[in-house]
């Protein structure tokens, strides 16, 4: 938060509603396939996600099972009855002139997120969790010079889960961490790709300003696509409202856009008359029973989640709350976390662990590809480490076998002896070298003996160059200490 706000003793009072596009194979209540991306437009549609006349819904169980997942997942109460209402709102992005929504009777309520920081967690809580279609795009472009409108409704009627926070977030920080911590649930859960940029994951944020016991009036700010844009369009807003309240202004409830490229937000529409969506029970659809035992039943095969999984990591593998947040920020790269830990000798975890933060997130950061798309596995780090730790290899060695492994997917031995990588470990035959080195640079040797052995790291730095990485640099520093040492340089 900025200083304007604070200072003038305003408190931020901040709810998100959170959209996500479920990863089911067919739309929420069609058969037409709901993987659209790069689909030529209109290309999956009929007629129930056209809204043509006499066409009926049919529910999506997948779509069905993946919100309940969610629900438990976010600590929800799951009503034994729920059903889906008519949203009716007319927009050309909306075939039926209705959204296939829930909102007298969703499928969960009262939930919580905790989310992390430094100071243990904050406990976000959930309003409620809910099913509904999404809506098809519109788009604006000019056609033989006239401006026109067109509208593409592959995207019309994919599920899409709405999560509504309370408004209990009180810094722009805290909601980008409650949205990051809601996207890392539902990527673990496997039910969103999390892939933002593709427009899946959706938040609209809604912000006021309170004095003491004054409450403000609240604006939301729709459609953020980004971590960034929710803090910096909620940073603008607070600003903003800050300005005009100590101006002596007054704050206008309303919906405002967030301009991306200058930054600011900008006003829709004045929210002065609620909408009023005539809401009612949509009468093509059965009411939803969802048993107890079957929210138990799915509460108990739930995967384990980011929050807990972070935990053991500190807990029961020894790694700082840091490292344990870097590797489960993937759930691909907390599986192979486990998975290469599992066939490592025990206390193996944070080589394990170094080795994923260290050289694999920065070949996959150079290469921009996801883990999947690598050919790291657990068997091929487990092989790696076993060389390293028996010595057969230097860890500058061991960089370019996993360069190697990350290209080509070889077993880490098979390029040691491939590519003749194997560390010189021999005595005679590094002392030879080290003799030579130590011959050709005085000054340095000099500056040992002076310094009465402080300044060793040079005189190996010229040792590993001289054998291109390959010396032993534990038998080095041995063999530079022995022939520099006052016995052998008084002979
Ligand atoms: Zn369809």
């Amino acid at each position: 938060m900025t200083g304007g706000s604070q200072g003038a003793g305003y408190r931020p009072v901040i709810g998100l509603e959170v959209h996500a596009q479920l990863l089911t194979h067919s739309k929420m209540f069609c058969g037409c396939d709901a993987r659209y991306s790069g689909a030529r437009p209109n290309s999956h549609v009929c007629p129930v996600c056209l809204g043509l006349p006499g066409a009926l819904p049919v529910i999506n169980r997948a779509a069905l099972e993946q919100t309940l997942m969610v629900a438990t997942a976010l600590n929800c109460r799951v009503p034994e009855t729920s059903r889906f209402d008519r949203k009716n709102y007319p927009y050309p992005d909306i075939p039926k002139g209705y959204q296939i929504s829930q909102y007298a009777a969703p499928l969960g309520r009262a939930g919580h997120l905790d989310i992390f920081h430094a100071d243990g967690p904050d406990r976000v809580g959930i309003i409620r969790v809910h099913l509904e279609e999404d809506t098809g795009k519109t788009m604006h472009s000019v056609l033989d010079g006239r401006p026109v409108s067109l509208v593409d409704y592959n995207r019309s009627g994919v599920p899409l889960l709405e999560i509504v926070s309370e408004p209990c977030i009180h810094s722009p920080d805290a909601a980008r961490r409650y949205f990051a911590g809601l996207r890392e649930v539902l990527v673990y859960l496997g039910v969103n790709s999390g892939d933002m940029e593709e427009g899946v994951l959706r938040a609209d944020v809604n912000v006021s300003l309170s004095r003491g016991a004054h409450p403000g009036a609240k604006v939301e700010i729709k459609n953020l696509n980004s971590f960034r844009a929710v803090t910096r369009a909620l940073e603008f807003e607070i600003d903003r409202q800050a300005a005009l309240l100590e101006a002596g202004g007054q704050v206008a409830q309303e919906t405002r856009g967030w301009d991306e490229g200058q930054e600011e937000t900008v006003s829709q529409r004045s929210k002065e008359y609620a909408e009023d969506y005539r809401y009612f029970p949509e009468p093509d659809l059965p009411a939803l029973t969802v048993s107890p035992e079957r929210v138990e039943e799915i509460r108990r095969t739930l995967p384990e989640l980011p929050a807990a999984r972070r935990a053991r990591y500190v807990d029961s593998a020894g790694l700082s709350p840091y490292e344990a947040e870097v590797i489960t920020q993937d759930p691909a790269l907390a599986s192979l976390f486990d998975e290469t830990l599992s066939l490592q000798p025990p206390g193996g975890s944070k080589a394990v662990a170094n080795w994923i933060m260290g050289e694999l997130l920065r070949l996959l950061h150079e290469a921009a590809v996801p883990l999947e798309a690598s050919n790291i596995s657990p068997r091929g780090l487990s092989g790696l480490l076993r060389l390293l730790g028996d010595g057969t290899i230097t860890n500058a060695q061991a960089k370019i076998v996993f360069a190697r492994m990350f290209e080509t997917g070889a077993e880490a031995d098979e390029i040691v002896r491939r590519e003749g990588l194997a560390q010189i470990a021999d005595t005679d035959e590094l002392a030879a070298t080290v003799r030579r080195v130590l011959a050709e640079n005085e000054a340095l040797v000099r500056d040992y003996v002076e310094k009465g052995g402080k300044t060793e790291g040079p005189l190996i730095g010229k040792v590993m160059a001289a054998t291109g990485g390959r010396a032993n640099a534990a038998l080095v520093r041995e063999l530079i200490r022995s022939l520099l040492s006052p016995e052998a340089t008084a002979q």
